[in-house]
């Protein structure tokens, strides 16, 4: 089964909320015959704007806004944290949850991040969950072992319904940011992996719905060998979401 292709933009600490809209009027108009999906996670306060510049655009049903993080926790002291429930009402719509670079940077463990999960699904918001290895779990030829446990412990508690509403993204820890994609081969048979891993734990039907991004240097020019691969639903897209033109694009590939 072949789900329609989701094209997801990771700003990271880029953009303010006046660049926000304008990017956004910008690639609603070059996207405009467009039928793929878009979401877009921009820093937490351009949150907002980029949710009206949305629906100023008229494309609230093709470009979805959310949030590149939230806290593990619901509400009370913790200084400088965002809650779910937060996020909700700014109209942030999904969250990506586990990026190696809070991983590596903040210290967030499975645990934090299984948290998280749970927290984004009770307020309803869409969990973008990210997992993937580094170099040396690579090459060392250890990553299914490093994918399993982070798909075992991110996801206790979720159930096949709840599973089936979420998007999982591959991110080969050595491909983000560096330049070094994953070869269209490599990042099908690992996607494949990944959903023989849901289907084992979930069932067929969940397994055929839920939709795998890979992210790690994705561009205009490998996009399309990428989303040729039968088990690539789509892409989470870092330094190449940054530019309107270069986004749009990779949108259009
Ligand atoms: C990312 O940070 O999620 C990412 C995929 O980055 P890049 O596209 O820059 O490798």
């Amino acid at each position: 089964m072949k789900r329609i292709p989701l094209i997801a933009a990771n700003w990271k600490m880029h953009k303010t909320t006046a660049e926000a809209k304008a990017f956004i009027t910008l690639l609603a108009e070059k996207t405009a015959s467009s039928q793929r999906r878009i979401y877009i996670a921009p820093s937490f306060p351009a949150i907002e704007g980029a949710v009206n510049a949305v629906q100023d655009a008229e494309m609230t049903s093709k470009i979805l806004i959310g949030a590149q993080n939230m806290s593990d926790h619901a509400e009370g002291p913790f200084t400088g944290e965002v809650s779910a429930t937060m996020l909700k009402h700014s109209g942030a719509r999904f969250v990506i949850l586990g990026h190696s670079e809070r991983r590596q940077y903040f210290a967030e463990t499975n645990a934090c991040i299984q948290r998280k999960v749970q927290k984004a699904l009770y307020t309803g918001l869409i969990p973008l969950l990210c997992i993937g290895e580094s170099k040396h779990e690579r090459e060392s030829g250890h990553y299914e072992s490093v994918l399993s446990l982070q798909l075992e412990e991110c996801l206790k508690d979720v159930n096949a319904q709840q599973m089936a509403q979420l998007l999982i993204a591959y991110e080969p820890i050595w491909a983000i940011g560096t330049g070094e994609n994953a070869t269209p081969k490599i990042a099908q048979q690992t996607h494949r992996f990944i959903r023989d891993w849901i289907e084992k734990k979930f069932g067929h039907a969940c397994s055929e719905e839920v939709y795998l991004l890979y992210g790690g240097s994705v561009k205009s020019d490998n996009i399309s060998s990428l989303m040729q691969q039968t088990d690539i639903d789509g892409v989470l897209v870092g330094g190449a979401s940054l530019d309107v033109n270069t986004f749009s694009a990779i949108v259009n590939y």
